[in-house]
């Protein structure tokens, strides 16, 4: 059975687990660099993104899956999992560091405060349409040309809320909150 991890500092980690657990995929909580061993990809979870950056260094995680995402680690980050993944943090809190990984700009809470929290269903390239649940959610400004859109809040897909360049992925809203869990398993079986 592929082993998936789920970091597992803060946020919604349990969601996700659930939601792996379901795809029968094993699935480790990352809270230490040894949990990194032998696992095929990792989900960064919602949450809030200045937490999990702080966690990141003090459980010394940061520098082992720094190197990981350098080698091509597939990572798949929802939301403040977005955040730590992008090449660009806009609004972010002057200190807040990213892995600059994923070739986008997002801005914090682009959508608004928690009382902005929505849900719309959006049109998921390769899978169809899902019910996207969005809190206190990054926007992403900008893309660059090597990152594909999988989904968009317009058709002509100038919002994008779901990206992908290679093995990394990032999407604004939860999958994770909803019984729907194709998006999971398009990931799970990219590993
Ligand atoms: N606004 C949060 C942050 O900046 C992310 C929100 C979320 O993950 N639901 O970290």
């Amino acid at each position: 059975m592929v082993r998936v991890g789920v970091l597992a500092l803060q946020g919604d980690v349990r969601e996700h687990r659930e939601m792996l657990e379901s795809l029968e995929v094993e699935v480790v909580s990352v809270k230490r660099p040894e949990d990194l061993r032998d696992i095929r990809g990792i989900i960064f979870p919602g949450g809030e993104s200045t937490a999990i950056a702080h966690l990141l260094r003090s459980s010394g995680l940061k520098d082992p899956l720094s190197e990981l995402i350098q080698q091509g680690f597939p990572v798949f980050g929802t939301c403040a999992g977005l955040i730590l993944l992008s090449r660009e943090i806009l609004d972010g809190r002057a200190d807040q560091w990213s892995f600059g990984a994923l070739d986008v700009a997002v801005r914090r809470n682009g959508y608004g405060r928690q009382i902005a929290s929505f849900e719309v269903p959006v049109e998921v390239d390769g899978i169809g349409q899902v019910e996207a649940v969005f809190i206190r959610a990054p926007k992403i400004e900008q893309a660059a040309n090597e990152v594909t859109v999988l989904a968009s809040l317009d058709k002509d897909g100038t919002h994008p809320v779901l990206v992908r360049n290679g093995n990394l992925w990032g999407c604004s809203f939860h999958p994770e909150l909803t019984t729907d869990s194709r998006i999971h398993d398009a990931f799970v079986q990219s590993l």
